[in-house]
């Protein structure tokens, strides 16, 4: 058994209780906690390695609920466009990845989420199809590589989106049960696999229900954007040819549960709020990418009052060009304070669990991961306190929200495991990764013929 005592540091366990231990520690074994607590809960003799915290907070790794890794190419295309536009932007970028592009791609994001401290990701991963190319086989290798917890949450587009991606219902469910016996559970249960339509109108009816069918026969979640802004109900009529909102659509079909992730959910009725909470469904919400397209964003309050389970997230690196879930916890609570009037409405606390163990919730994860408690898996991280932003810090919760950074992330384990020590990764030779990663970005660009502004290289060649 391989034991490993962190301590001297300050201990956020994220517990039901709130619980913050000043000078806290955690004893991991293996792969799991072992103890989580003050020092004098320890025997005194112990036979462990120990690892120094001090002048850092240990808490839970971060649970970024939605991102699109296979856009990450797209970094910084297209930034002063509208959602849709910035879409048909993007995809001659995603046509032009091969293999080993679609690899470097999933293995620079799973990179950047862990040196943001975000130890879980879920990748919704949609890709033209392919005789050559196994995009989901991709991105679960980088996970796999990388060390990360990771979800493919495969997107579905049978209808109304760009001929090269479409698939049949009967590919798609062909796919999903490959993929299934593939890599689903699959790392110990760190790898797993999800699905669900890219876009309210990319299924009909029929295929909608057929997909409840599918993740009820195999034990799937069902993940997808939802009602992002106003413009997809208007869409949804247009295309449904009668006046349904996208929630009541999902309700209709079936595809509302506690088994289903709801992202993005920027323009909903009253009555659409009354049924994600009768029926237990999840939303995740990216508000900083909802105000970089300009969208409009989720209120938020009114999830709080329903009771609804709320994730965080980033969305993809091209769609806010980042991966950092600190600033989703931040503009999380400047969105709702803004939506209500009122200050009172989203404190830091409760964001910070939106980041952690309701996130993981969301997942259906958080008897796994999200908090630091004994028996849980070992995810988690450490944050340097001793930075002039983050001086002086007498809310704690209060810091690591309002001041703090994914930068600020020194150490970062997943499953007992240290994938990050003191910004350095433990498993990738991270410049190999970023100069690969920049050719063959410039490659996907050249074949794809896309314009671009002003560009820098690594090497510094205009
Ligand atoms: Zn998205």
């Amino acid at each position: 058994m391989t034991r490993t005592l962190i301590e001297n540091g300050v201990v956020l366990t994220m517990n039901p209780a709130g619980d913050i231990h000043e000078d806290g520690c955690v004893l991991v074994e293996d792969s799991r906690l072992a103890y989580v607590g003050p020092r004098g809960g320890l025997p005194r003799e112990l036979d462990a390695r120990r690892e120094d915290a001090a002048g850092r907070v240990v808490m839970p790794g971060l649970v970024n609920c939605h991102t699109h890794l296979c856009m990450i190419f797209g970094r910084t295309l297209a930034t002063n466009t509208d959602l849709l536009s910035w879409l048909d932007l993007q995809m001659p970028v995603m046509r032009a990845l091969d293999a080993e592009a679609m690899l470097a791609a999933q293995t620079l994001g799973c990179v950047e989420n862990l040196k943001n401290g975000n130890t879980t990701l879920v990748e919704n991963l949609f890709a033209p199809r392919s005789d050559t190319v196994s995009p989901e086989d991709c991105a679960f290798a980088a996970m796999e590589r990388t060390g990360i917890r990771g979800t493919v949450a495969r997107a579905f587009e049978a209808l109304r989106f760009d001929p090269a991606f479409v698939e049949t219902p009967a590919q798609q469910a062909e796919r999903v049960r490959a993929l299934h016996a593939r890599w689903h559970g699959s790392a110990g249960g760190r790898l797993r696999l999800s699905f669900g339509p890219l876009l309210p109108w990319t299924l009909d009816e029929s295929m909608l229900r057929a997909s409840r069918a599918l993740a009820g026969e195999l034990g799937l979640c069902l993940h997808m954007h939802v009602a992002e802004s106003a413009e997809f109900n208007r869409i949804i009529e247009r295309h449904y040819g009668r006046p349904v909102r996208n929630v009541e659509l999902l309700h209709e079909t079936g595809c509302l549960g506690p088994d289903v992730q709801a992202v993005g959910v920027s323009d909903l009725s009253p009555r659409e709020v009354a049924l994600l909470a009768e029926t237990g469904t999840s939303v995740i919400l990216d508000p900083q990418t909802r105000l970089f397209w300009g969208t409009g964003f989720p209120p938020l309050a009114p999830f709080l009052d329903a009771g609804i389970t709320c994730g965080l997230a980033t969305n993809g690196p091209a769609a806010n060009c980042g991966q950092d879930l600190f600033e989703s916890m931040k503009y999380a609570c400047a969105t709702a304070k803004t939506a209500a009037g009122d200050p009172r409405v989203l404190d830091a606390r409760r964001a910070l669990r939106m980041a952690t163990v309701e996130g993981a919730r969301a997942l259906g994860l958080d008897g796994q991961v999200g908090s630091l408690e004994t028996g849980k898996q070992a995810d988690l991280i450490t944050i340097d306190l001793r930075q002039p932003h983050l001086v002086p810090a007498f809310d704690l919760e209060a810091a690591l929200v309002f001041s703090a950074r994914g930068s600020d992330v020194r150490d970062a384990m997943v499953d007992g495991q240290w994938l990050m020590r003191d910004r350095c990764l433990t498993r990738i030779d991270e410049p190999a990764l970023l100069a690969r990663a920049e050719t063959l970005a410039e490659r996907s660009l050249e074949r794809a013929h896309v314009r671009r502004g002003h560009h820098r290289t690594l090497k510094g060649t205009p």
